[in-house]
C-alpha cells in the first residue's frame, strides 16, 4: 500500500490540501487511525484549503459539521460515538454521499454503509512525536487522480 511520510503537522496540512484540490462531489474520504493520529487535523486543513472558515471544530460531540462551500459542500463526520450504522442515516450520510464531499473519522463504525468507491487514508504514528505516515487505499475513480501523489509515495 502506498505510504506518504508526514514529518510534521505542516506536512499533514499540505498533504490534505493536495487531496482537497482533487476532490469532487460524491467523494467519500475515510480517515482512519487511532485517537490523536491527526484525522481532525487533516480534515481541518482540507476544509480550509477548499475555502472553509477559520473555525473548524472537531465533530467529536456534534458527530457532523457541514460546510456550505462552492462548488461542493463538505460534510465532516466523526462516527466514534456511533454504535449502530443506522444512526448514520439520521446524520445525513445519504445527502452527503450524493451531493457533497464527505470526510469521515472512525469510518469503520459505518460497516457496510461505507461506499466502496472511497479513498481511504489511514494515519499512523511515526517514530518522532510529530511524525505521521499516511497509508493510501484508492477506491474506484481515485487511482488516476492520485497519480501525482502516488508517484511521491513509497
Ligand atoms: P484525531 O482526530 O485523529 O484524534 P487530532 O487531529 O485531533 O487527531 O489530533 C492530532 C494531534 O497531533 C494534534 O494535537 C496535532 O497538533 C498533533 N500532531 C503532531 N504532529 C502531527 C502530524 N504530523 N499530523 C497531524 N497531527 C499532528
Ligand atoms: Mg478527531
Amino acid at each position: 500500500m502506498p505510504v506518504v511520510d508526514l514529518p510534521d503537522e505542516a506536512a499533514t496540512a499540505a498533504f490534505a490540501a493536495r487531496i482537497a484540490a482533487l476532490a469532487e462531489i460524491g467523494d467519500v474520504i475515510a480517515l482512519g487511525g487511532d485517537l490523536g493520529a491527526g484525522k481532525t487535523s487533516f480534515a481541518r486543513a482540507f476544509i480550509r484549503a477548499r475555502g472553509g472558515e477559520e473555525e473548524v471544530p472537531s465533530p467529536t460531540f456534534t458527530l457532523v459539521q457541514v460546510y456550505d462551500l462552492n462548488p461542493a459542500a463538505i460534510w465532516h463526520f466523526d462516527f466514534y460515538r456511533v454504535t449502530r450504522p443506522e444512526e448514520a442515516w439520521e446524520l445525513g450520510i445519504e445527502d452527503a454521499f450524493s451531493q457533497g464531499i464527505s470526510l469521515i473519522e472512525w469510518p469503520e463504525r459505518l460497516g457496510p454503509l461505507l461506499p466502496p468507491h472511497r479513498l481511504e487514508i489511514t494515519l499512523l504514528f511515526g517514530d518522532q512525536p510529530d511524525a505521521r505516515r499516511a497509508l493510501i487505499a484508492a477506491g474506484e475513480g481515485w487511482q488516476e487522480r492520485l497519480a501525482g501523489i502516488l508517484a511521491d509515495a513509497t
